[in-house]
């Protein structure tokens, strides 16, 4: 072994040398604001191009190249959703506090995880802190609620719903599905439920014939009207429902479910209700907006990404139980070697009895050191800001001939179709669909699609603080001349 080299590649000069060249990289991609879409490449070619930035020597350490270095941070940036630039509209995740990023480093180079106390201290205390300064504006009893991490909101709903699970069927963790009687466990959901609730259900042994999904309204807000009359056709049907699930702010419009409606329904019934907050709960943290989620805080458990409007790197989801030891009821192992029987003052820090994965990334970190150093206010106006963005494009949407939007939007996200004259609803799937393909082969903004009420629409979540209504007026416009050509171009190939 030649330590010297190795020697070399730990060094500290090293690091200092070309992690500073990382930086300046990225102090450049954050300055730079002009308008760019998705640089959406072939996977075969970027495969390519990736293969050649390898090193070919793996006998001995080959000289070390900064060049190449340079040119794998350059790719990953080049080829990322453009966060920082106000053309990002397409995707949840937001362009990110920067400083909460320095802290995921300082985390991988002390190599500091969470998972028992011991492994990781700080971020096991700041779980705590975390979840306290969030509990001011949720409300549960301090003295009974808990909060643990995950590696994002598809794991925290499945905990969650598995905590349910064992809570109305204490024997199905070890017995499964043995343990059933006449009563099938079953979940009611929404129509609009987002995909990894099911898929958890699938896992969880519930089996998905047994999701029960309940109907929305116009607003696409599940219909509270409905849960009583089905749950009596569920008990018809031999089916014992032991959790509903609601969402605050669905993945697809960010419809709101109305939880304070919902909570009177599930606790006469006995029934638990977790809330997928993954996209919306932070609209908590603003005394503006807070009142739409009026009644998560009697909710027995809910889902939180801060990856999604709290602006700090995927994953950081939050996992919050209204009562602990219903959350500690989600695994009912006993490992003596990692769990302490008697929970003493340092294992009643950790959470690792409460979750799935041993080993986490210290997520907390990002979030807790941007809000430990600019506070609440930093969230809620860039919050506020980003959903009066959203109202403001849906008024112009209105006054527009040839734009209709979905909805009046309750968050940050505006669904829209392009329509410049009557047309078929297949028809109009399809020009939605092709304006969308053109706008990201223009690369000036980036949007989404969704699939929704039959017709296929636009959306815009705003995530960025830097767009402003110029931007959404010069989307707009490029929508239009695109779609014109679009059309033009159909009347000569009947495309669309
Ligand atoms: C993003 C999202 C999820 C999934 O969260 P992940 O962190 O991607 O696992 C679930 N539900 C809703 C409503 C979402 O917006």
């Amino acid at each position: 072994m030649n330590t010297t080299q190795i020697q070399r590649v730990f060094d500290h000069e090293h690091f200092v040398e070309n992690a500073s060249l990382v930086v300046n990289r990225l102090a450049d991609y954050l300055a730079d604001d002009s308008l760019r879409g998705l640089d959406l490449q072939e996977p075969a070619h970027l495969h390519e191009v990736a293969r050649k930035l390898m090193v070919h020597q793996h006998d001995t350490l080959p000289e070390f190249d900064a060049r190449r270095l340079r040119r794998i941070v350059d790719l990953f940036i080049a080829t990322g959703i453009q966060g920082s630039s106000p053309g990002a509209m397409g995707r949840h995740l937001s362009g990110i506090v920067p400083l909460s990023a320095v802290i995921d480093m300082v985390g991988s180079i002390v190599n500091q995880p969470v998972a028992f106390y011991e492994i990781g201290q700080l971020p096991s205390v700041v779980e705590r802190i975390m979840a306290d300064e969030l509990n001011r504006y949720i409300g549960y009893d301090p003295n009974r609620f808990d909060m643990v991490t995950t590696s994002g909101g598809s794991l925290a709903s499945m905990t969650a719903m598995l905590a349910a699970r064992n809570h109305s069927f204490p024997d199905f963790w070890q017995q499964g599905c043995r343990s059933v009687g006449v009563e099938a466990p079953a979940v009611m959901v929404s129509e609009d439920v987002h995909y990894s609730i099911t898929r958890a259900l699938g896992i969880l042994g519930i089996g998905t014939e047994q999701v029960i999904k309940l109907p929305v309204d116009d607003k696409r807000r599940l219909r509270v009207d409905r849960i009583a009359p089905m749950l009596v056709a569920a008990r018809e049907r031999n089916l014992k429902v032991f959790c509903l699930v609601a969402t605050v702010g669905t993945w697809t419009v960010g419809a709101i479910d109305q939880i304070d409606e919902i909570v009177e329904v599930t606790r006469e019934h006995d029934i638990w209700l977790h809330v997928d907050g993954a996209h919306g709960a932070s609209l908590l943290v603003s005394d503006l907006l807070r009142h739409r989620l009026a009644g998560l805080g009697r909710a027995d458990s809910f889902a939180w990404n801060a990856h999604k409007m709290m602006f700090v790197s995927a994953p950081c989801t939050l996992l919050f139980y209204r009562d602990k030891a219903r959350g500690a009821g989600a695994f009912r192992q006993q490992a003596s070697y990692i769990f302490e029987t008697q929970p003493d003052k340092y294992s009643s820090y950790d959470h690792a009895e409460m979750t799935f994965e041993c080993t986490r990334r210290p997520m907390i970190m990002g979030l807790w050191i941007a809000w430990a150093l600019y506070g609440r206010s930093l969230f809620s106006e860039k919050i506020e800001y980003l959903c009066s963005l959203a109202e403001e494009f849906y008024e112009y949407l209105g006054e527009q001939p040839d734009f209709r939007a979905l909805l009046r939007p309750e968050s940050n996200i505006v669904c829209f179709r392009y329509r410049p004259h009557e047309m078929a609803d297949d028809r109009l799937s399809d020009l939605q669909a092709a304006v969308c393909k053109a706008v990201e082969r223009d690369r000036m903004f980036f949007i989404s699609r969704v699939d929704l009420m039959e017709v296929t629409s636009l959306r815009c979540i705003f995530t960025n603080h830097r767009t402003t209504a110029e931007h959404y007026v010069a989307l707009l416009e490029k929508i239009r001349k695109l779609g014109t050509a679009l059309l033009n171009a159909g009347r000569d190939q009947s495309c669309c």
